[in-house]
């Protein structure tokens, strides 16, 4: 088999009212935006793989097929050293490689995380907030998810004062498992400069998750290669500390377990490991006595990505985003269907390869 041409599509999906992600600090975000790609064979099958996108798009269609062209799919490794020339000479290319596996699988009719070896289950999904709200709307909202049968919300910070919130979220509901993301690791800065944290102001956060109790996790507190720091929080501090979700290879996961800086690793095989460096980072992580869960919040063909490779190693989490206007229609808007979860538990498609359709309107709608 061979792979005879990259198609690049850039697909919009505007919101109903604007959205306020932390991780993009004073910027209303209107649409949802993603470059799809279809990676055509010589044997009538297209894998298909998507990356965020952001201001109408970076076109990357041509350099991708002078790479791409006349490779096997099957030929995983040799495919991701040349994604590591891309990632040189172009934009950040890891998304490519779950067209591979979504072709592999669908030739050989099995659902990727089948390829992995593994048969699914019911994975617990917990609900992921994107912004900042203040605590009786956040109350309201955890009561909705409750009545969905979620048994797990995680909150977003930007100020240390934000505790208080979690604080308030944690008296109103004394048994939720909540994590909570400060989103210190990048930024997104197109309007504002992110709120910074200082070592301390991390550290009397994370003292204060402490107290407060039942927290599963505070993620990124401090920038994403402070290898150090995390160190020395986690170490400082009982809540478990996780990160990794822009941290773009296996070898910054090294990094992490070198230095003893996370109790959780959260690599996105959508953003920055692809789903065979992923399941390597989740074997490593679990050797070291590590939880893997990862970051998931892309779109819904990198929903599907990391969902895999969930089944396929395991993961005590799946991340559901969650936070009106960002709905799953909203995150899946280009399938035919898309992740429903089922009273707070979710399964990977058993469909070949990724499992998700593309409607052909999408494409044409694209395309024109
Ligand atoms: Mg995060």
């Amino acid at each position: 088999m061979q792979i005879t041409g990259v198609t690049q599509y850039h697909l919009e999906h505007h919101l109903e009212e604007p959205f306020y992600p932390t991780w993009i600090p004073g910027y209303p975000q209107s649409t949802h935006e993603l470059e799809l790609f279809a990676v055509e064979t010589d044997e009538d099958i297209t894998g298909y793989a998507a990356s965020p996108s952001f201001g109408g798009g970076l076109d990357y269609e041509t350099p991708l097929e002078i790479f791409l062209v006349g490779e096997d799919p099957h030929n995983v490794e040799g495919i991701l050293r040349k994604l590591d020339t891309i990632n040189l000479v172009g934009p950040r290319p890891w998304h490519l490689e779950m067209a591979l596996w979504d072709i592999i699988g669908k030739d050989a009719g099995k659902p990727v995380y089948e390829l992995f070896g593994a048969e699914a289950g019911d994975v617990p999904v917990y609900a992921s907030t994107g912004e900042v709200m203040d605590a009786d709307a956040r109350i309201e909202y955890v009561e909705e998810r409750v009545a969905e049968g979620f048994e797990a919300v995680k909150l977003r910070v930007t100020e240390v004062d934000h505790v208080e919130t979690v604080r308030a979220v944690r008296e109103a509901f004394p048994d939720l498992t909540l994590m909570v993301d400060a989103n210190k690791g990048w930024s997104v800065r197109v309007m504002e400069e992110e709120v910074t944290w200082s070592f301390a102001d991390a550290l009397s956060f994370a003292r204060e998750l402490d107290d407060i109790g039942g927290v599963a996790w505070l993620e990124e507190p401090l920038p994403r290669h402070d290898y150090d720091g995390y160190a020395r929080l986690r170490d400082a501090v009982d809540v478990n500390v996780a990160g990794g979700e822009f941290n773009d290879g296996p070898h910054h996961f090294r990094e992490f377990i070198d230095h003893g800086s996370l109790d959780v690793l959260q690599p996105d095989a959508a953003l920055a490991t692809g789903i065979r460096r992923a399941v390597d980072v989740a074997r490593m992580a679990q050797a070291h006595g590590l939880e893997f869960v990862p970051h998931t919040w892309t779109n819904a063909l990198g929903f599907a990505a990391n969902l895999h490779v969930i089944t396929a190693v395991g993961s005590p989490w799946c991340e559901y985003p969650m936070e009106p206007p960002w709905t799953p229609d909203v995150w899946s808007f280009m399938l035919e269907e898309g992740f429903a979860h089922d009273g707070g538990t979710i399964r990977a498609p058993d469909d070949p390869g990724l499992g998700v359709t593309i409607p052909d309107e999408v494409l044409e709608d694209a395309e024109g």
